[in-house]
Protein backbone atom coordinates (compact mmCIF):
# COMPACT_ATOMS: atom_id res chain seq x y z
CA UNK A 1 0.00 0.00 0.00
CA UNK A 2 1.37 3.31 -1.04
CA UNK A 3 1.25 5.49 1.60
CA UNK A 4 2.61 9.28 1.25
CA UNK A 5 5.38 10.17 3.03
CA UNK A 6 5.49 13.81 4.03
CA UNK A 7 8.89 14.49 5.49
CA UNK A 8 9.16 18.15 7.27
CA UNK A 9 10.73 20.70 5.40
CA UNK A 10 11.37 22.87 8.52
CA UNK A 11 10.01 22.80 12.56
CA UNK A 12 9.07 26.07 13.62
CA UNK A 13 7.20 26.26 16.56
CA UNK A 14 5.34 29.16 16.94
CA UNK A 15 6.68 31.98 18.55
CA UNK A 16 5.38 33.26 21.81
CA UNK A 17 3.15 36.36 20.65
CA UNK A 18 -0.92 37.19 20.78
CA UNK A 19 -0.91 36.04 17.63
CA UNK A 20 0.20 32.19 19.46
CA UNK A 21 -2.08 32.62 22.15
CA UNK A 22 -5.13 33.64 20.13
CA UNK A 23 -4.41 30.39 18.29
CA UNK A 24 -4.21 28.17 21.00
CA UNK A 25 -7.97 29.91 22.49
CA UNK A 26 -9.46 29.24 19.50
CA UNK A 27 -7.72 25.36 18.48
CA UNK A 28 -8.63 24.73 22.40
CA UNK A 29 -12.26 25.48 21.42
CA UNK A 30 -12.26 24.02 17.84
CA UNK A 31 -10.77 20.34 19.08
CA UNK A 32 -12.90 20.15 22.35
CA UNK A 33 -10.13 20.91 24.98
CA UNK A 34 -12.22 24.14 26.26
CA UNK A 35 -15.64 25.92 26.09
CA UNK A 36 -16.94 29.25 27.57
CA UNK A 37 -19.15 28.30 30.60
CA UNK A 38 -22.55 28.66 29.96
CA UNK A 39 -22.07 29.64 26.53
CA UNK A 40 -25.33 29.95 25.25
CA UNK A 41 -26.10 32.46 27.64
CA UNK A 42 -22.27 34.62 26.10
CA UNK A 43 -20.47 33.01 28.85
CA UNK A 44 -19.42 33.61 32.13
CA UNK A 45 -16.14 36.12 32.81
CA UNK A 46 -12.67 34.07 33.73
CA UNK A 47 -15.50 30.58 34.11
CA UNK A 48 -14.77 27.73 31.91
CA UNK A 49 -15.94 24.15 31.09
CA UNK A 50 -13.54 21.30 29.70
CA UNK A 51 -14.87 19.64 26.94
CA UNK A 52 -14.24 16.17 25.90
CA UNK A 53 -10.65 16.15 25.11
CA UNK A 54 -9.77 19.08 27.63
CA UNK A 55 -11.50 16.80 30.88
CA UNK A 56 -8.84 14.23 29.39
CA UNK A 57 -5.86 16.23 29.29
CA UNK A 58 -6.65 17.42 32.49
CA UNK A 59 -7.23 14.20 34.56
CA UNK A 60 -3.44 13.12 33.24
CA UNK A 61 -1.96 16.24 34.31
CA UNK A 62 -3.42 15.43 37.51
CA UNK A 63 -2.37 11.76 37.50
CA UNK A 64 0.96 12.64 36.54
CA UNK A 65 1.51 14.54 39.98
CA UNK A 66 -0.21 12.83 42.22
CA UNK A 67 1.74 9.49 41.25
CA UNK A 68 4.72 11.79 41.39
CA UNK A 69 3.80 13.15 45.32
CA UNK A 70 1.53 10.51 46.36
CA UNK A 71 2.36 7.25 45.03
CA UNK A 72 6.40 8.00 45.01
CA UNK A 73 6.90 9.39 48.61
CA UNK A 74 6.10 6.86 51.20
CA UNK A 75 5.57 9.88 53.41
CA UNK A 76 2.93 11.76 51.73
CA UNK A 77 -0.17 10.98 51.79
CA UNK A 78 -3.88 12.29 50.17
CA UNK A 79 -6.90 13.98 50.92
CA UNK A 80 -10.19 15.33 50.04
CA UNK A 81 -11.43 18.22 52.02
CA UNK A 82 -14.62 19.83 51.48
CA UNK A 83 -14.85 23.05 49.67
CA UNK A 84 -17.26 24.59 52.19
CA UNK A 85 -15.66 25.22 55.72
CA UNK A 86 -16.12 26.46 59.13
CA UNK A 87 -16.28 30.63 58.32
CA UNK A 88 -13.67 30.71 61.63
CA UNK A 89 -10.88 28.51 59.23
CA UNK A 90 -10.68 31.91 56.60
CA UNK A 91 -10.37 34.19 59.54
CA UNK A 92 -7.66 31.86 61.31
CA UNK A 93 -5.47 31.93 57.91
CA UNK A 94 -5.79 35.33 57.23
CA UNK A 95 -7.99 35.07 54.57
CA UNK A 96 -10.95 37.95 55.83
CA UNK A 97 -8.43 40.20 56.42
CA UNK A 98 -5.54 40.14 53.98
CA UNK A 99 -6.27 38.22 51.06
CA UNK A 100 -6.44 41.42 49.21
CA UNK A 101 -5.11 42.40 45.47
CA UNK A 102 -4.07 45.85 45.07
CA UNK A 103 -6.57 47.32 42.50
CA UNK A 104 -6.72 50.50 40.18
CA UNK A 105 -8.99 52.07 37.55
CA UNK A 106 -8.26 53.82 34.64
CA UNK A 107 -10.33 56.54 34.40
CA UNK A 108 -10.83 56.83 30.60
CA UNK A 109 -10.74 53.05 30.03
CA UNK A 110 -12.65 52.13 32.68
CA UNK A 111 -10.50 49.34 32.53
CA UNK A 112 -9.75 47.67 35.97
CA UNK A 113 -6.03 46.42 36.99
CA UNK A 114 -4.08 45.21 39.42
CA UNK A 115 -1.28 47.89 40.30
CA UNK A 116 1.10 45.31 41.32
CA UNK A 117 1.06 43.59 38.16
CA UNK A 118 1.26 46.90 36.40
CA UNK A 119 4.57 48.01 38.22
CA UNK A 120 5.45 44.38 37.48
CA UNK A 121 5.20 44.05 34.07
CA UNK A 122 6.71 47.46 33.53
CA UNK A 123 10.16 46.10 35.53
CA UNK A 124 9.32 42.44 33.16
CA UNK A 125 10.07 45.01 30.22
CA UNK A 126 13.13 45.97 31.66
CA UNK A 127 14.47 43.37 32.33
CA UNK A 128 14.00 41.93 29.08
CA UNK A 129 15.73 45.25 27.40
CA UNK A 130 18.46 43.65 29.72
CA UNK A 131 18.37 40.02 28.31
CA UNK A 132 18.33 41.33 24.84
CA UNK A 133 21.89 42.82 25.19
CA UNK A 134 22.96 40.41 26.29
CA UNK A 135 21.65 37.91 23.51
CA UNK A 136 23.19 40.03 20.93
CA UNK A 137 26.70 40.06 23.19
CA UNK A 138 26.30 36.27 22.88
CA UNK A 139 25.86 36.30 19.15
CA UNK A 140 29.02 38.99 19.03
CA UNK A 141 31.18 36.90 20.98
CA UNK A 142 30.13 33.28 20.31
CA UNK A 143 31.56 30.61 22.41
CA UNK A 144 33.93 33.05 24.15
CA UNK A 145 31.05 35.04 25.75
CA UNK A 146 31.27 34.59 29.50
CA UNK A 147 27.42 35.74 30.26
CA UNK A 148 28.55 36.71 33.80
CA UNK A 149 31.05 39.16 33.37
CA UNK A 150 29.14 40.23 30.54
CA UNK A 151 25.70 40.92 32.55
CA UNK A 152 28.14 42.69 35.46
CA UNK A 153 30.00 45.09 33.95
CA UNK A 154 28.51 45.89 30.57
CA UNK A 155 27.24 49.53 31.42
CA UNK A 156 23.62 49.41 29.97
CA UNK A 157 22.71 45.90 31.20
CA UNK A 158 23.84 46.68 34.93
CA UNK A 159 21.45 50.04 34.20
CA UNK A 160 18.49 48.07 33.14
CA UNK A 161 19.20 45.31 36.43
CA UNK A 162 19.35 48.11 38.96
CA UNK A 163 16.40 50.07 37.87
CA UNK A 164 14.29 46.82 37.82
CA UNK A 165 15.53 45.49 41.40
CA UNK A 166 14.95 49.24 42.36
CA UNK A 167 11.33 49.21 41.15
CA UNK A 168 10.55 45.56 42.70
CA UNK A 169 11.92 46.85 46.20
CA UNK A 170 9.92 49.79 46.54
CA UNK A 171 6.76 47.79 45.14
CA UNK A 172 7.44 45.11 47.75
CA UNK A 173 8.16 47.82 50.41
CA UNK A 174 5.03 49.32 49.93
CA UNK A 175 2.64 46.60 50.14
CA UNK A 176 4.37 45.19 52.93
CA UNK A 177 3.64 48.44 54.35
CA UNK A 178 0.54 48.75 52.81
CA UNK A 179 1.38 52.43 52.00
CA UNK A 180 -1.30 52.44 48.56
CA UNK A 181 -0.48 55.84 48.18
CA UNK A 182 3.42 54.99 47.16
CA UNK A 183 2.24 52.09 44.67
CA UNK A 184 0.21 55.04 43.06
CA UNK A 185 2.92 56.89 43.25
CA UNK A 186 5.11 54.65 42.10
CA UNK A 187 3.04 53.67 38.52
CA UNK A 188 3.17 58.01 38.14
CA UNK A 189 6.61 58.17 38.31
CA UNK A 190 7.05 55.30 36.29
CA UNK A 191 4.70 56.83 33.45
CA UNK A 192 2.90 53.60 33.44
CA UNK A 193 -0.43 53.37 31.19
CA UNK A 194 -3.41 51.41 30.33
CA UNK A 195 -1.66 48.40 28.63
CA UNK A 196 -4.74 48.68 26.43
CA UNK A 197 -5.41 52.52 25.57
CA UNK A 198 -2.44 54.09 26.47
CA UNK A 199 -4.23 56.75 28.95
CA UNK A 200 -2.41 57.79 32.47
CA UNK A 201 -5.52 58.91 34.23
CA UNK A 202 -5.64 56.69 37.29
CA UNK A 203 -7.96 56.55 40.29
CA UNK A 204 -6.43 55.74 43.69
CA UNK A 205 -5.45 52.17 44.73
CA UNK A 206 -7.67 50.38 46.87
CA UNK A 207 -7.68 46.56 48.69
CA UNK A 208 -9.73 44.35 47.43
CA UNK A 209 -10.94 41.18 49.06
CA UNK A 210 -10.86 38.04 46.56
CA UNK A 211 -13.33 35.61 48.61
CA UNK A 212 -16.33 34.49 47.08
CA UNK A 213 -19.38 34.46 49.82
CA UNK A 214 -22.02 32.18 50.36
CA UNK A 215 -24.72 31.49 52.93
CA UNK A 216 -25.62 27.97 54.50
CA UNK A 217 -28.91 27.38 56.11
CA UNK A 218 -32.84 28.29 55.11
CA UNK A 219 -33.98 31.23 56.52
CA UNK A 220 -32.31 34.61 56.20
CA UNK A 221 -31.76 35.23 59.97
CA UNK A 222 -30.21 32.01 60.94
CA UNK A 223 -28.04 31.75 57.65
CA UNK A 224 -24.01 31.42 58.66
CA UNK A 225 -21.95 33.64 56.57
CA UNK A 226 -19.22 31.39 54.15
CA UNK A 227 -16.44 31.63 51.97
CA UNK A 228 -15.92 29.18 49.04
CA UNK A 229 -12.16 28.14 49.90
CA UNK A 230 -9.97 30.45 47.60
CA UNK A 231 -6.64 27.70 48.14
CA UNK A 232 -6.98 24.16 48.94
CA UNK A 233 -3.94 24.82 51.40
CA UNK A 234 -6.83 25.33 54.57
CA UNK A 235 -8.21 21.87 54.36
CA UNK A 236 -5.13 20.73 54.85
CA UNK A 237 -3.89 22.40 57.51
CA UNK A 238 -7.46 21.59 59.70
CA UNK A 239 -7.08 18.16 59.27
CA UNK A 240 -3.35 18.02 59.99
CA UNK A 241 -3.79 15.77 63.15
CA UNK A 242 -6.75 13.73 62.06
CA UNK A 243 -4.09 12.14 59.76
CA UNK A 244 -1.31 12.15 61.47
CA UNK A 245 -2.94 10.40 64.16
CA UNK A 246 -4.80 8.06 61.83
CA UNK A 247 -2.17 7.28 59.31
CA UNK A 248 0.99 7.53 62.42
CA UNK A 249 2.85 9.76 60.36
CA UNK A 250 6.03 10.77 61.41
CA UNK A 251 7.67 14.36 60.68
CA UNK A 252 9.15 14.82 58.07
CA UNK A 253 5.42 14.10 55.92
CA UNK A 254 3.29 15.45 53.72
CA UNK A 255 -0.37 15.79 52.58
CA UNK A 256 -1.55 16.29 49.28
CA UNK A 257 -4.57 17.42 47.57
CA UNK A 258 -6.10 18.36 44.47
CA UNK A 259 -9.58 20.39 44.43
CA UNK A 260 -10.78 23.52 43.20
CA UNK A 261 -10.47 26.70 44.45
CA UNK A 262 -12.49 30.23 44.05
CA UNK A 263 -11.12 33.66 43.48
CA UNK A 264 -12.82 36.77 42.73
CA UNK A 265 -10.16 37.97 40.66
CA UNK A 266 -10.02 41.33 39.27
CA UNK A 267 -8.24 41.18 36.12
CA UNK A 268 -8.80 38.03 34.95
CA UNK A 269 -8.21 38.02 30.80
CA UNK A 270 -5.83 35.58 30.18
CA UNK A 271 -7.95 32.99 29.12
CA UNK A 272 -7.49 30.35 31.57
CA UNK A 273 -4.19 31.77 33.26
CA UNK A 274 -6.34 34.06 35.67
CA UNK A 275 -10.00 32.21 36.22
CA UNK A 276 -12.35 32.84 39.13
CA UNK A 277 -13.03 29.25 39.67
CA UNK A 278 -10.01 27.02 39.44
CA UNK A 279 -8.21 24.03 40.66
CA UNK A 280 -5.12 23.75 42.62
CA UNK A 281 -3.24 20.91 43.43
CA UNK A 282 -1.17 21.09 46.67
CA UNK A 283 0.97 19.30 49.21
CA UNK A 284 1.75 20.97 52.62
CA UNK A 285 4.98 19.20 53.78
CA UNK A 286 5.41 19.22 57.74
CA UNK A 287 8.77 19.53 59.05
CA UNK A 288 10.82 20.28 62.33
CA UNK A 289 10.99 23.91 62.95
CA UNK A 290 14.67 25.31 61.97
CA UNK A 291 14.64 22.77 59.31
CA UNK A 292 12.00 24.51 56.93
CA UNK A 293 14.62 26.17 54.79
CA UNK A 294 16.23 22.81 53.95
CA UNK A 295 13.17 21.22 52.77
CA UNK A 296 12.24 24.57 50.54
CA UNK A 297 15.51 24.00 48.96
CA UNK A 298 14.56 20.54 48.27
CA UNK A 299 11.52 20.75 47.28
CA UNK A 300 12.24 23.39 44.45
CA UNK A 301 14.26 21.06 42.74
CA UNK A 302 12.20 18.22 43.28
CA UNK A 303 9.17 20.35 41.54
CA UNK A 304 11.49 21.41 38.77
CA UNK A 305 12.59 18.13 38.00
CA UNK A 306 8.64 17.05 37.97
CA UNK A 307 8.34 19.77 35.02
CA UNK A 308 11.36 19.11 32.81
CA UNK A 309 10.40 14.94 33.26
CA UNK A 310 7.62 16.31 30.49
CA UNK A 311 9.97 17.31 28.29
CA UNK A 312 8.90 20.76 27.59
CA UNK A 313 11.99 22.24 27.20
CA UNK A 314 14.30 23.73 30.17
CA UNK A 315 14.83 27.19 28.76
CA UNK A 316 10.90 27.73 29.40
CA UNK A 317 11.19 27.62 33.10
CA UNK A 318 12.68 30.03 35.78
CA UNK A 319 12.74 30.24 39.47
CA UNK A 320 11.79 34.22 40.86
CA UNK A 321 12.30 34.53 44.41
CA UNK A 322 9.19 36.76 46.05
CA UNK A 323 10.81 39.77 47.61
CA UNK A 324 7.70 40.33 48.81
CA UNK A 325 7.01 37.43 51.23
CA UNK A 326 2.90 36.86 52.37
CA UNK A 327 2.07 37.52 55.73
CA UNK A 328 2.98 33.88 56.54
CA UNK A 329 5.91 33.19 55.10
CA UNK A 330 9.75 33.07 55.45
CA UNK A 331 11.37 31.89 51.70
CA UNK A 332 8.93 31.76 48.48
CA UNK A 333 9.71 31.64 45.13
CA UNK A 334 7.48 30.59 41.49
CA UNK A 335 8.35 28.42 38.99
CA UNK A 336 7.48 30.23 36.11
CA UNK A 337 6.97 29.17 32.86
CA UNK A 338 7.41 31.25 29.55
CA UNK A 339 3.81 31.39 28.03
CA UNK A 340 2.62 33.05 25.15
CA UNK A 341 2.31 36.48 27.33
CA UNK A 342 5.71 35.79 28.88
CA UNK A 343 7.05 34.20 31.99
CA UNK A 344 4.73 34.01 34.54
CA UNK A 345 4.28 31.90 37.89
CA UNK A 346 2.80 28.69 37.42
CA UNK A 347 3.90 26.70 40.81
CA UNK A 348 4.13 28.76 43.98
CA UNK A 349 7.14 27.09 46.57
CA UNK A 350 6.51 28.41 50.20
CA UNK A 351 7.89 28.28 53.27
CA UNK A 352 4.90 28.85 55.53
CA UNK A 353 6.24 28.22 59.14
CA UNK A 354 4.14 27.20 61.53
CA UNK A 355 1.45 30.21 60.79
CA UNK A 356 -0.89 28.28 59.77
CA UNK A 357 -1.18 25.54 62.77
CA UNK A 358 -0.21 28.16 65.25
CA UNK A 359 -3.02 30.49 63.97
CA UNK A 360 -5.84 27.47 63.66
CA UNK A 361 -4.59 26.43 67.56
CA UNK A 362 -5.30 29.61 68.59
CA UNK A 363 -8.73 30.56 67.14
CA UNK A 364 -10.26 27.22 67.76
CA UNK A 365 -8.35 26.23 71.07
CA UNK A 366 -7.11 22.78 70.02
CA UNK A 367 -4.02 21.85 69.85
CA UNK A 368 -1.88 21.15 67.15
CA UNK A 369 1.29 19.95 67.89
CA UNK A 370 3.54 16.67 67.35
CA UNK A 371 5.16 14.51 69.90
CA UNK A 372 8.64 13.77 68.38
CA UNK A 373 9.91 11.03 70.00
CA UNK A 374 13.49 11.61 68.72
CA UNK A 375 14.04 14.74 70.41
CA UNK A 376 10.94 13.90 72.90
CA UNK A 377 9.76 17.41 71.98
CA UNK A 378 6.16 18.89 71.40
CA UNK A 379 6.27 21.05 68.93
CA UNK A 380 3.80 23.03 65.92
CA UNK A 381 5.55 21.84 62.65
CA UNK A 382 6.91 24.20 60.19
CA UNK A 383 5.38 23.65 56.67
CA UNK A 384 6.87 23.80 53.21
CA UNK A 385 3.82 23.88 51.18
CA UNK A 386 4.54 23.29 46.79
CA UNK A 387 1.09 24.53 45.25
CA UNK A 388 0.65 24.23 41.23
CA UNK A 389 -3.07 25.53 39.04
CA UNK A 390 -3.80 22.53 37.64
CA UNK A 391 -5.32 24.73 34.22
CA UNK A 392 -2.50 27.02 34.49
CA UNK A 393 -0.33 23.65 34.07
CA UNK A 394 -3.23 22.53 31.35
CA UNK A 395 -2.31 26.15 29.14
CA UNK A 396 1.28 26.03 29.87
CA UNK A 397 1.17 22.32 28.48
CA UNK A 398 -1.10 23.47 25.19
CA UNK A 399 0.18 26.64 24.37
CA UNK A 400 3.71 24.92 24.41
CA UNK A 401 2.56 21.88 22.03
CA UNK A 402 0.21 23.55 19.47
CA UNK A 403 2.72 23.98 16.61
CA UNK A 404 3.13 24.98 12.82
CA UNK A 405 4.62 22.88 10.80
CA UNK A 406 5.07 23.44 6.96
CA UNK A 407 5.49 20.17 5.41
CA UNK A 408 8.17 19.59 2.55
CA UNK A 409 5.33 19.47 -0.48
CA UNK A 410 4.83 22.94 1.30
CA UNK A 411 1.40 22.45 2.70
CA UNK A 412 0.82 22.83 6.36
CA UNK A 413 0.06 20.78 9.29
CA UNK A 414 -1.16 22.10 12.99
CA UNK A 415 0.27 19.64 15.53
CA UNK A 416 -0.16 19.50 19.39
CA UNK A 417 3.11 17.89 20.46
CA UNK A 418 1.96 17.07 23.64
CA UNK A 419 3.99 14.85 26.06
CA UNK A 420 2.78 11.65 25.41
CA UNK A 421 2.06 10.85 28.65
CA UNK A 422 -0.54 13.17 29.05
CA UNK A 423 -2.25 13.50 25.44
CA UNK A 424 -6.68 13.04 25.92
CA UNK A 425 -6.11 10.21 22.98
CA UNK A 426 -3.21 7.93 23.18
CA UNK A 427 -4.12 6.28 19.76
CA UNK A 428 -6.44 6.50 16.73
CA UNK A 429 -7.10 3.09 14.95
CA UNK A 430 -8.34 3.79 11.54
CA UNK A 431 -9.66 0.70 8.71
CA UNK A 432 -7.87 2.19 5.69
CA UNK A 433 -11.62 1.60 4.53
CA UNK A 434 -14.89 0.99 5.25
CA UNK A 435 -15.05 -2.59 3.99
CA UNK A 436 -13.22 -6.07 3.42
CA UNK A 437 -13.42 -7.11 7.34
CA UNK A 438 -10.87 -4.02 8.33
CA UNK A 439 -13.22 -2.17 10.45
CA UNK A 440 -14.13 -5.55 12.21
CA UNK A 441 -10.09 -5.80 12.93
CA UNK A 442 -9.45 -2.10 14.19
CA UNK A 443 -12.85 -2.93 16.54
CA UNK A 444 -10.71 -5.91 17.68
CA UNK A 445 -7.67 -3.87 18.23
CA UNK A 446 -9.73 -1.14 20.10
CA UNK A 447 -11.03 -3.91 22.81
CA UNK A 448 -7.61 -4.86 23.61
CA UNK A 449 -6.21 -1.57 23.83
CA UNK A 450 -9.11 0.81 25.86
CA UNK A 451 -8.63 -1.44 29.18
CA UNK A 452 -5.32 0.34 29.21
CA UNK A 453 -5.83 3.28 27.08
CA UNK A 454 -8.01 5.98 25.77
CA UNK A 455 -8.19 4.69 22.17
CA UNK A 456 -10.70 5.94 19.50
CA UNK A 457 -11.97 4.84 16.32
CA UNK A 458 -12.37 6.47 13.47
CA UNK A 459 -13.02 5.78 9.78
CA UNK A 460 -14.38 8.97 8.23
CA UNK A 461 -12.92 10.43 5.40
CA UNK A 462 -9.32 9.86 3.63
CA UNK A 463 -6.76 8.61 6.15
CA UNK A 464 -4.54 11.62 5.23
CA UNK A 465 -7.40 13.90 6.85
CA UNK A 466 -7.63 11.04 9.88
CA UNK A 467 -3.84 11.54 10.47
CA UNK A 468 -4.15 15.71 10.07
CA UNK A 469 -7.42 15.80 12.90
CA UNK A 470 -5.58 13.44 15.55
CA UNK A 471 -2.30 15.68 14.68
CA UNK A 472 -4.80 18.44 15.96
CA UNK A 473 -5.78 16.70 19.00
CA UNK A 474 -2.50 15.27 19.50
CA UNK A 475 -3.03 11.51 19.23
CA UNK A 476 0.27 10.16 19.80
CA UNK A 477 -0.24 7.31 17.55
CA UNK A 478 -2.41 6.41 14.53
CA UNK A 479 -2.78 2.86 14.15
CA UNK A 480 -3.88 1.76 10.40
CA UNK A 481 -5.49 -1.62 9.34
CA UNK A 482 -5.24 -2.13 5.68
CA UNK A 483 -4.94 -5.30 3.64
CA UNK A 484 -1.65 -6.89 4.12
CA UNK A 485 -3.85 -6.84 7.79
CA UNK A 486 -5.44 -9.75 6.72
CA UNK A 487 -2.74 -11.53 5.63
CA UNK A 488 -0.20 -11.40 8.00
CA UNK A 489 -1.77 -9.76 11.53
CA UNK A 490 0.53 -6.30 11.06
CA UNK A 491 -0.42 -2.83 11.30
CA UNK A 492 1.10 0.19 10.52
CA UNK A 493 1.75 2.58 13.21
CA UNK A 494 2.34 6.58 12.85
CA UNK A 495 4.11 8.89 15.18
CA UNK A 496 2.75 11.99 15.49
CA UNK A 497 5.54 13.64 15.67
CA UNK A 498 8.04 12.20 13.14
CA UNK A 499 5.16 11.11 10.68
CA UNK A 500 7.12 8.00 10.27
CA UNK A 501 5.37 4.69 9.96
CA UNK A 502 6.47 0.99 11.23
CA UNK A 503 5.01 -2.30 10.01
CA UNK A 504 4.38 -3.85 13.32
CA UNK A 505 2.29 -7.12 14.69
CA UNK A 506 -0.71 -6.57 16.08
CA UNK A 507 0.34 -8.52 19.37
CA UNK A 508 3.59 -6.19 19.26
CA UNK A 509 1.16 -3.30 20.44
CA UNK A 510 0.73 -3.98 23.91
CA UNK A 511 4.20 -3.93 24.43
CA UNK A 512 4.80 -0.91 22.64
CA UNK A 513 2.42 0.88 24.00
CA UNK A 514 3.41 0.05 28.00
CA UNK A 515 6.86 1.47 27.03
CA UNK A 516 5.43 4.17 25.65
CA UNK A 517 3.21 5.22 28.13
CA UNK A 518 5.17 3.81 31.15
CA UNK A 519 4.78 6.37 34.49
CA UNK A 520 8.09 4.52 34.98
CA UNK A 521 9.70 5.58 32.44
CA UNK A 522 8.28 9.59 32.24
CA UNK A 523 8.82 10.12 36.44
CA UNK A 524 11.73 8.58 36.14
CA UNK A 525 13.25 11.24 33.90
CA UNK A 526 13.15 13.52 36.91
P1 LIG B 1 -0.98 35.07 41.12
O1 LIG B 1 0.17 35.87 41.69
O2 LIG B 1 -0.81 34.71 39.68
O3 LIG B 1 -2.32 35.65 41.46
P2 LIG B 1 -0.84 33.54 43.49
O4 LIG B 1 0.56 33.79 43.91
O5 LIG B 1 -1.94 34.27 44.17
O6 LIG B 1 -0.98 33.69 41.90
P3 LIG B 1 -1.04 31.08 44.86
O7 LIG B 1 -1.95 31.58 45.89
O8 LIG B 1 0.38 30.83 45.25
O9 LIG B 1 -1.12 32.00 43.57
O10 LIG B 1 -1.68 29.77 44.23
C1 LIG B 1 -0.91 28.67 43.78
C2 LIG B 1 -1.13 28.39 42.32
O11 LIG B 1 -2.51 28.38 42.00
C3 LIG B 1 -0.54 29.45 41.39
O12 LIG B 1 0.83 29.20 41.17
C4 LIG B 1 -1.36 29.27 40.14
O13 LIG B 1 -0.81 28.23 39.33
C5 LIG B 1 -2.70 28.84 40.66
N1 LIG B 1 -3.64 29.96 40.63
C6 LIG B 1 -3.75 30.97 41.51
N2 LIG B 1 -4.72 31.80 41.17
C7 LIG B 1 -5.27 31.31 40.03
C8 LIG B 1 -6.33 31.71 39.19
N3 LIG B 1 -7.06 32.78 39.46
N4 LIG B 1 -6.61 30.98 38.09
C9 LIG B 1 -5.89 29.86 37.80
N5 LIG B 1 -4.88 29.43 38.58
C10 LIG B 1 -4.56 30.13 39.68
Amino acid sequence: MAYIHLFLLFLRPMERTDDHFRKVISHAREYGYIFASSEIYDGLSAVYDYAHNGVELKRNIREYWWRSMVNLHQNIVGIDAAILMHPTTWKASGHVDAFNDPLIDNKDSKKRYRADVLVEDHAEKIFQKAQKEIEKARKRFGDSFDEEQFTTTNPRVVRYLQERKTILERLAKSLENEDLADVKALIEELGISDPETGSKNWTEVRQFNLMFGTKLGASAESAMNLYLRPETAQGIFTNFLNIQKSGRMRIPFGIAQTGKAFRNEIVARQFIFRMREFEQMEMQFFVRPGEELEWYEHWKKERLHWHLSLGMGEENYRFHDHEKLAHYANAATDIEFNFPFGFKELEGIHSRTDFDLKAHEEFSGKKLQFFDPEINESYIPYVVETSIGLDRMFLAVISNALQEETLEDNSQRTVMKIPAILTPVKAAVLPLIKRDGLPEIAQKIIETLQWDYNVVYDDKDAVGRRYRRQDAIGTPYCITVDHQTLEDNTVTVRDRDTMQQERIEITALEAKFREAFSYKKWLSKA
